[in-house]
């Protein structure tokens, strides 16, 4: 068989190998992590670009660097059809992640020791937003909102509360296990009464947006910052949207103020992304990806597992195995070797410990790109049931099971071929 990236298994097989692998495990196993996906082989190819060996500093127009002939229309188209895509004013397409994005949106609008306001960590939250552990949390200071213990969800008097009493400079809403739509025009009456910025850090569901399956922050929020590669299937990369009286602020933000020269094979994937997302399949997509979350928390609620906030409106959806006396770590380490790839959670009020927390955290981006749907759900919620289980029995029983359910798991996966994995 000739290898899938010549080049490269011919200059240094070792790495080659690792890749290989890699795209084996992609390709028989079923991802589960809300924050991942699979890129198209576009998008794949963009990245793997000679683009990687260009230095751009600036802006399109203005930059430090000659030879910008062909950069500064790669990074306009991105920006432009970024716009388009989510109707906003302005885009900065640099960030080299979702945290630096973060950090831009500090930078530009809070002083080192100001009160910033985000959801708490182990609420839903994401580090970035003022978690003590964070350089936000250290340089600022961060104060937080929970959701509340009886329904999971968000508590807007509370949120206004905390606002009023605490005046934060920024106020941040989204986060990383939120499995509930964001009422972002009730976060952005809250922040224009207190007189903070407020910024929608929309990483996870970019993708829900732009398909039209989730609300859009636009017009409630004054940034929006957001991942290229959870469920907006790009590259790994970020970036910032904002209204035009912002723009100044964010582009200094991001350079010179955190960052050197953008990485331009990640901006034309990004681009590429943006242009996939903008087409009609990409709505299916995201509808799809909300119906496929609601029917297998459906069916797991169905098999006795808690659902926090009792099941999902997006792609994301956490269970609190507390009730199944199985810790979250255990689950997701029995239910890897089943094939079945999840990362353990923190629940809102865990009484675990961020390291060793009772939750598991489920979604479904991944596995709708491959093309399954709601009819699969029962199987994978059978097989969710069943590596839980065997994680409490323990023993050889343990092993039986996971190994039997890897089986019927590559077996599924092999009629759905992921995008951007070469076949055969
Ligand atoms: C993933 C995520 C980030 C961070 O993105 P990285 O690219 O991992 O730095 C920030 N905020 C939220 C809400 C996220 O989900």
């Amino acid at each position: 068989m000739t290898p899938a990236h010549p080049a490269l298994a011919q200059t240094d097989p070792e790495l080659a190998a690792l890749v290989a692998a890699e795209e084996q495990l992609q390709a028989d196993t079923l991802r589960l992590i809300p924050s991942e996906n699979y890129v198209s082989t576009a998008v794949l190819e963009a990245t793997g670009t000679v683009l990687t060996n260009k230095y751009s500093e600036g802006y399109p127009g203005k930059r430090y660097y000659e030879g910008q002939q062909n950069i500064d229309p790669i990074e306009t188209l991105a920006a432009d059809r970024a716009n388009a895509l989510f109707g906003t004013e302005h885009a900065n397409v640099q960030p080299y992640s979702g945290s630096p994005a973060n950090l831009a949106a500090y930078l530009a609008f809070a002083e080192p020791g100001d009160t910033v306001m985000g959801m708490s960590l182990p609420h839903g939250g994401h580090l970035t937003h003022g978690w003590s552990v964070s350089a936000t949390g250290k340089w600022f200071r961060g104060v937080q909102y929970k959701v509340r213990r009886e329904d999971g969800r968000v508590d807007f008097d509370e949120v206004r509360d905390l606002a009023l009493a605490e005046r934060p400079k920024i106020i941040l809403c989204g986060g990383t296990a939120i499995p509930r739509t964001i009422d972002f025009a009730a976060f952005g009456e809250i922040a224009r009464e207190v007189g903070a910025v407020l910024v929608a850090d929309v990483a996870h569901i970019a993708g829900l947006i732009a398909g039209g399956a989730h609300p859009s922050p636009v017009p409630h929020a004054d940034v929006i910052t957001t991942t290229t590669h959870k469920t907006l299937r790009g590259p790994r990369g970020a970036m910032i949207l904002t209204r035009a009286e912002h723009a100044r602020a964010i582009d200094r933000a991001v350079f010179p103020g955190l960052q050197g020269g953008p990485h331009n094979h990640t901006t034309a994937a990004i681009a590429v992304a943006l242009h996939e997302a903008a087409q009609p399949s990409f709505r299916e997509y995201a509808a799809a990806v909300v119906a496929n979350a609601k029917a297998l928390a459906a069916q797991l609620a169905e098999r006795g597992f808690e659902l926090v906030s009792g099941g999902t409106d997006n792609h994301l959806i956490l269970v609190d195995l507390t009730g199944r006396e199985v810790p979250g770590k255990v689950a997701a380490k029995a239910l890897d070797r089943a094939g079945l790839v999840v990362n353990y959670n923190t629940v809102p009020y865990d009484p675990r410990k961020p390291f060793d927390p009772s939750g598991i955290r489920l979604g479904t981006p991944s596995l709708t790109s491959r093309g399954l749907g709601t009819e699969q759900m029962a199987q994978v919620a059978e097989w969710i049931d069943r590596g839980v289980a065997a994680a409490k029995a323990g023993g050889a029983e343990e092993d039986v099971a996971l190994k039997g359910i890897r089986g019927e798991v590559a077996e599924l996966m092999a009629s759905y071929p992921a995008p951007g994995l070469p076949v055969g």
